[in-house]
């Protein structure tokens, strides 16, 4: 399937759409998601163009994983959680509503949690929660 250059994240890493950003590298960057899961529910989008893990190159793989790692350790800090989960959907079969390579941080468990991409959070809020992990990530 052909990349959608004109989705949502694309144009997040574009610039071109605002976006709660908590770390930002040159391949990386990672943001609140306006929907979330749970408090502290985090982003993580390579840069590259890629719909989903299969597209990504091992080297865009490579540097996702190591902000996610980051990432997870920041939103268990910043959110005061023992734990925290990982999920990462590839293709709309599977559950994945933007065409764009993400992973999910999501403070603690989703078994059994309330669904994701279903009801917007308030803006301060999440801005509060973004806050807290820029400062866990130091
Ligand atoms: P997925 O279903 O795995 O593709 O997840 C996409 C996630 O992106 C959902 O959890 C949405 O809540 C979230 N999302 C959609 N649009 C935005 C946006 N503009 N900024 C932040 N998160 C978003």
């Amino acid at each position: 399937m052909s990349y959608d250059n004109e989705n949502i994240f694309a144009k997040i890493i574009r610039g071109e759409f605002g976006c709660i950003k908590v770390y930002e590298d040159d391949h990386v960057i990672a943001f609140m998601d306006i929907m979330p899961q749970a408090d502290g529910h985090t982003l993580i989008v390579p840069k590259e163009a890629a719909e989903t893990l299969s597209d990504l190159s091992d080297d865009g793989a490579a540097a996702a994983i190591k902000v996610v790692k980051k990432i997870v350790g920041a939103v268990k800090v910043a959110m005061d959680v023992p734990a925290a989960t990982v999920m990462q959907l590839n293709g709309s079969e599977a559950g994945q509503t933007v065409p764009h390579i993400h992973f999910h941080v999501i403070p603690g468990s989703i078994l059994g949690g309330k669904p994701h991409a279903r009801e917007m959070a308030d803006q301060e809020l999440l801005k509060g929660f973004a806050d807290k992990i820029i400062a866990a990530l130091g």
